[in-house]
C-alpha cells in the first residue's frame, strides 16, 4: 500500500454499494475487504475515505450503507464515509468529445482525492455482461444523474463510451476485485452469489477485467468497457502481454459460472444507420422486463428510476406494470428491484433463436 498512497494524501476507496443488500446476497463488496483497504491505507498514512453512490437515487443512502455493512465496517476500521450527494458534483468534460453525453457530473469527491482505490464485486451484468473494474466507477455519478446515460445510451455498446469517460476521469490508482464469492447468472443484483474465492489486484483496471471476465467464461473482446478502455489507450486486454502472479488463471478458471441475460450481441456491432434499419427487428430480439403481481410491493422504485418513464403505477387498479413501447432494456428496474419481483422475459424470437 505505501507504493500507492503517501502519508496525508486523501484517499477515496471506491467499493460497490449498489443496493441495501446484506453481504451474503453477493450483490456489494464484502465489508471485510472494505475494513482491510482502509487499514492498510492509515497504516501508510493516508487518510481513508469511502464513498458510492448506490443504484437507486431515492434511497436512503446511510441505510443502504449499513445493510450492506459497509458503514459498520468503516467506523470500525477507522475510515471516513462520505455520501457523495452532500459533498457537491462537477461537470467535466467527455475526454473522448463523446457528443451524445458531453458533459459528465462528477461527485466531487472523487475528484479532490489524492488517490482512488477502486473495489469492485465479480459480477455478471444483464446489459454489460460482465461489471467489474471499470463498470465500477459508475459510482461516482450521484443518483439521478445515472438516468441519463441510459436514456442517450440505450445500447451497451454506446453506453460503454460513457463508462470508459468516467473510468478516465476518475482512474483509479489501484484496483482490488473481490471475487471470495462474486454473482452468476442475471446480475448485478439478482443473480446467485457462486464462491471463486480469490482477490484479483492490478494498477491496470482495464487488464484486471481482461482477465477477470476470462476468468468467468467471456472473451475479453466481448466486454464493451474493456474494449473501449483499450481503444483509448487506458490498459491492456491481450492476456498473453498480461503477467500474472499469485496464482495461475487455469487453477481460478470456472467457466462454466452462468452468464447473464444478453440478446443485444451481434446488434452491438452494426453501424448505426444498420441498427436505425434494423430497429423493427432489434424490438423482437430484446428482452423485456416484467413484473411478479405475486411478488410486487409497490414500493415503486422501479417507477421512480426507470429513465424511459415506461413503468406505470394505476392506483385505481392498484398494479404496477410496464408498458414495452418505449422500454430500452436498460435493466434498472430488474436491478433495482429489492423484491425480486422484475423478471426478464425472452421475445419468441429470442427463445427460437436460443439467444439470451
Ligand atoms: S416491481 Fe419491485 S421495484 Fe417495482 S414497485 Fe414492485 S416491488 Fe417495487
Ligand atoms: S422498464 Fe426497466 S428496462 Fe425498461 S426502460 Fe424502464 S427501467 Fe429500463
Amino acid at each position: 500500500m505505501q507504493a500507492f498512497v503517501k502519508p496525508g494524501q486523501k484517499v477515496l476507496i471506491k467499493p460497490n454499494a449498489l443496493l441495501g443488500q446484506t453481504p451474503d446476497h453477493a450483490v456489494t463488496t464484502h465489508p471485510a475487504v472494505i475494513a482491510a483497504v482502509i487499514k492498510a491505507v492509515k497504516k501508510a498514512g493516508g487518510i481513508a475515505l469511502v464513498g458510492d453512490s448506490p443504484g437507486n437515487a431515492h434511497s436512503n443512502v446511510p441505510e443502504t450503507m449499513e445493510k450492506t455493512g459497509i458503514k459498520q465496517a468503516v467506523k470500525e476500521a477507522g475510515g471516513i464515509m462520505v455520501y457523495f450527494q452532500h459533498e457537491g458534483i462537477v461537470p467535466v468534460p467527455s475526454p473522448s468529445g463523446n457528443r451524445r453525453l458531453p458533459l459528465l457530473n462528477i461527485a466531487k469527491p472523487a475528484l479532490d482525492a489524492d488517490v482512488i482505490i477502486n473495489l469492485p464485486k465479480l459480477k455478471t451484468h444483464n446489459l454489460t455482461l460482465y461489471t467489474g473494474a471499470i463498470k465500477n466507477m459508475f459510482g461516482v455519478i450521484p443518483g439521478f444523474n445515472k438516468s441519463s446515460f441510459h436514456t442517450i445510451n440505450p445500447r451497451p455498446r454506446d453506453f460503454a463510451v460513457s463508462i470508459v469517460d468516467i473510468y478516465q476521469i476518475v482512474k483509479p490508482a489501484l484496483t482490488i476485485m473481490d471475487a471470495v464469492v462474486g454473482m452468476e447468472g442475471p446480475g448485478p443484483a439478482n443473480g446467485q452469489p457462486r464462491k471463486f474465492g480469490a482477490l484479483l489486484a492490478s494498477t491496470d483496471g482495464v487488464a484486471l477485467d481482461a482477465v477477470c471476465s476470462d476468468l468467468i467464461g467471456h472473451r475479453p473482446g466481448e466486454i464493451f468497457t474493456t474494449v473501449e478502455a483499450v481503444r483509448r489507450g487506458l490498459g491492456e486486454m491481450d492476456l498473453a502481454r498480461i503477467e500474472i502472479v499469485g496464482a495461475r488463471l487455469d487453477e481460478l478458471r470456472q467457466a462454466d459460472w452462468k452468464k447473464a441475460f444478453n440478446s443485444q450481441g451481434f446488434i452491438n456491432w452494426l453501424p448505426d444507420f444498420l441498427f436505425n434499419l434494423a430497429a423493427p427487428i432489434v424490438k423482437q430480439l430484446t428482452i423485456y422486463p416484467v413484473i411478479d403481481q405475486e411478488k410486487c410491493t409497490q414500493c415503486l422504485t422501479c417507477f421512480r428510476h426507470c429513465p424511459a418513464k415506461t413503468i406505470v403505477h394505476d392506483q385505481e387498479a392498484n398494479v404496477v406494470w410496464i408498458d414495452k413501447k418505449k422500454c430500452i432494456s436498460c435493466f434498472c428496474c430488474h436491478e433495482l428491484c429489492e423484491y425480486d419481483a422484475i423478471k426478464l422475459d425472452r421475445s419468441w424470437l429470442v427463445r427460437l433463436l436460443g439467444l439470451g
